[in-house]
């Protein structure tokens, strides 16, 4: 699916991709906001301080023109509603790695630790859910290998499994000091559902439309080439 064109929520910009709808969109903007709350305290107060409650720039609202949902910044950041930056996860993915994956992306703006741990929790489910079985991720991974996987897919693997433990431990890499790599985290979460799931997915349902013939010609000619294989390895 082709990539469209993506901007981001911006403080006082008349258009972006909303926060709320993604849709880009005109947004009406108006700061000061003194609702309710801010007005009682304010009849309260001796002294009826509503601007130093409410100074200009303080707090901001957006509307989006398309979905009519309001968005709050507070000192030019977006605080309301939660940004969700990263692509969306690969349909494929089990739901239960797929809400790990939303969650993450849902803390990554206020800890890309947090948010790495999420992920690594969800790599252990997805290894699981394709042949992995035990806990140990690292042995997970050896052992998807082994039935054979590509290099750049091992190699995703063990870039999700050591940024994954960094967020858990952190030692050589400071993922607090480098969100970016935990941002890279989700492309490769993508990356590995495809190789490991969707590919494989097409790839079968295609094969099972191959005549019964052409299959059982396939599996004795594969079970011949073992048979060689062994009787190599005995010379
Ligand atoms: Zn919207």
């Amino acid at each position: 699916m082709a990539k469209t064109a993506y901007y981001p929520p911006e403080y006082r910009k008349k258009e972006f991709n909303c926060a709320h709808c993604k849709v880009f969109a005109h947004q009406t903007w108006i700061s000061n906001l003194r609702g309710e709350l801010v007005d009682v305290i304010a009849l309260n107060s001796p002294n009826n301080p509503s601007e130093e409650l409410s100074p200009p720039g303080l707090f901001a609202a957006s509307k989006c023109a398309y979905c009519n949902k309001w968005s709050i910044w507070i000192e030019e950041s977006l605080v309301y509603p939660v940004q969700i930056i990263v692509e969306d996860p690969n349909d494929d993915m089990p739901d239960e790695v797929k809400e790990l994956y939303i969650e993450s992306a849902q803390v990554l703006p206020t800890s890309p630790r947090a948010a790495a741990v999420l992920l690594r929790l969800g790599l252990q489910i997805l290894l699981g859910a394709v042949g992995g079985g035990g806990k140990n991720i690292n042995n997970n991974i050896k052992k998807i290998v082994e039935s054979g996987v590509d290099r750049e897919t091992q190699r995703a693997l063990d870039i999700l499994r050591v940024f994954g433990n960094s967020g858990a431990h952190p030692e050589e890499i400071k993922l607090d000091e480098n969100p970016d790599l935990v941002y890279e985290m989700y492309e490769l979460m993508n990356i590995v559902t495809d190789r490991l799931i969707t590919r494989k997915n097409k790839i079968d349902e295609l094969y099972d439309i191959l005549p019964e013939k052409k299959k059982d010609y396939i599996k004795l000619r594969d079970s011949k080439n073992k048979n060689k294989n062994k009787n190599k390895e005995k010379l």
